[in-house]
């Protein structure tokens, strides 16, 4: 393999080096007013103005939050699409941080608010100073930990009015050393589903249970039923998990309830799987609750795809971070995240690739202690304006 040695003091590094202060000084601004799915007004509009006033041309109101900020440069008829992602979760934060959120109950537990710095950082370079022939789609997109900002730009003719030859995106994780950089062809991140199944039984008498239908017995049976569905169903090579995250029944000790309320998450990296589970799992439920003289009410509800990553970019996209950092800083065989991503919608619509960027030890996203690593946006934007560079060179 031929790496070209990371070069220090490179041109793009002292470029943002002279601006980044201000870029953390936008983060940890972000990061005091939070705000939760397409409601990202004081967000988008931040975004906007600071890409309008570098000379971007700007798009708002796509998908009502989202944004799409286009430079051209030369007469490369080449396009790239860069997203990140800028809600914040429901979630009380609970970091002592001096910018910790302003607004009650919600956070930016996910480092969105770090995804979004990092691309105006890269954004403000590629302006003031990239060297690139084509045009540049920086897509800036509401929703994301609902599942539906990426579908609703699509659903408004994102790649229609602004079309790419390729899209990418990134996501911090931490737990992964901080800055270090990791690249997954083929499934990257897992579909995602979920279930609310009501177990219904006939409600009587702690003392007299001959007399009622206990919903509760016949819940215990299923979720003991359910560990099945993984261990003996799905292929043992293949990726899936069923968790039930919420049971609720009855209210005192000597009643039996009427019925049981369970909640389910699942996850899957292939659609064959992803279809088992929508198949094994009502028909359990059901087969579970006859057996008991109960009745299961499913309601089964598909949330996003599995991200798959398209090879040739994801080649492409982890050769830049080489040819940038070295190999020290890319991790080896960087393996596939359990959790979900609506860029996956993308991914359907165009090739590209998602990739991750490591986030130190600290607590896990969607933690009310989480915290994003300041550290990693400068060699994050850095090797945004490498990737669009080499992609429009
Ligand atoms: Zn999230
Ligand atoms: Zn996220």
């Amino acid at each position: 393999m031929n790496i070209i040695a990371p070069r220090i003091n490179d041109p793009v590094s002292q470029g943002i080096a002279a601006y980044l202060d201000e870029i953390i000084a936008l983060r940890h601004d972000l990061h005091q007013y939070p705000e939760l799915a397409f409601q990202e007004r004081r967000t988008s509009k931040l975004v906007a103005s600071h890409l309008s006033s570098w000379g971007y041309e700007v798009t708002t109101g796509i998908a009502g939050t989202g944004l799409v900020a286009t430079l051209k440069r030369g007469d490369g008829e080449r396009r790239i699409g860069i997203r990140a992602d800028m809600d914040g979760l429901p979630i009380e934060e609970a970091t002592e941080l001096a910018y910790a959120s302003n607004n009650p109950g919600v956070m930016h537990a996910c480092g969105h608010d770090g995804h979004t710095s990092i691309l105006l950082a890269a954004a403000r370079y590629l302006a003031e100073s990239g060297t690139f022939n084509g045009t540049l789609h920086l897509i800036f997109q509401p929703a994301e930990e609902i599942g539906a900002g990426a579908r609703k730009m699509i659903s408004e003719g994102l790649f229609e009015r602004f079309p790419v030859d390729a899209v990418f995106g990134l996501h911090n994780w931490p737990s992964v050393p901080s800055g270090q950089f990791g690249f997954v062809a083929g499934a990257a991140m897992a579909s995602v589903d979920q279930a609310k199944i009501r177990i219904v039984g006939k409600g009587g008498h702690g003392a007299e249970p001959h007399r009622a239908v206990d919903p509760v017995l016949a819940s215990a049976s299923f979720i003991t039923a359910l560990q099945s569905v993984v261990s003996r169903n799905v292929d043992p090579q293949e990726m899936a998990v069923v968790t039930v995250g919420s049971i609720h029944a009855g209210s005192a000790s000597n009643v039996i309830p009427e019925s049981v309320e369970l909640k389910l998450t699942m996850r899957a990296f292939s659609e064959g799987v992803r279809q088992q589970l929508r198949d094994r799992i009502p028909a359990l439920a059901r087969a579970q609750a006859e057996s008991f003289g109960a009745v299961a009410e499913v309601d089964y509800r598909l949330g996003f795809p599995a991200l798959i990553n398209h090879r040739d970019q994801t080649e492409f996209a982890r050769k830049v971070a080489l040819d940038t950092f070295g190999p020290a800083k890319v991790e080896e065989g960087f393996k596939p995240r359990t959790a979900s991503e609506d860029f996956a919608f993308m991914l359907q619509e165009r090739p590209g690739s998602y990739l991750f960027v490591g986030n130190g030890d600290t607590a896990p996203l969607h933690s009310a202690h989480y915290d994003f690593d300041d550290t990693i946006i400068a060699p994050a934007a850095r090797y945004w304006v490498r990737l669009a560079e080499t992609f429009l060179s």
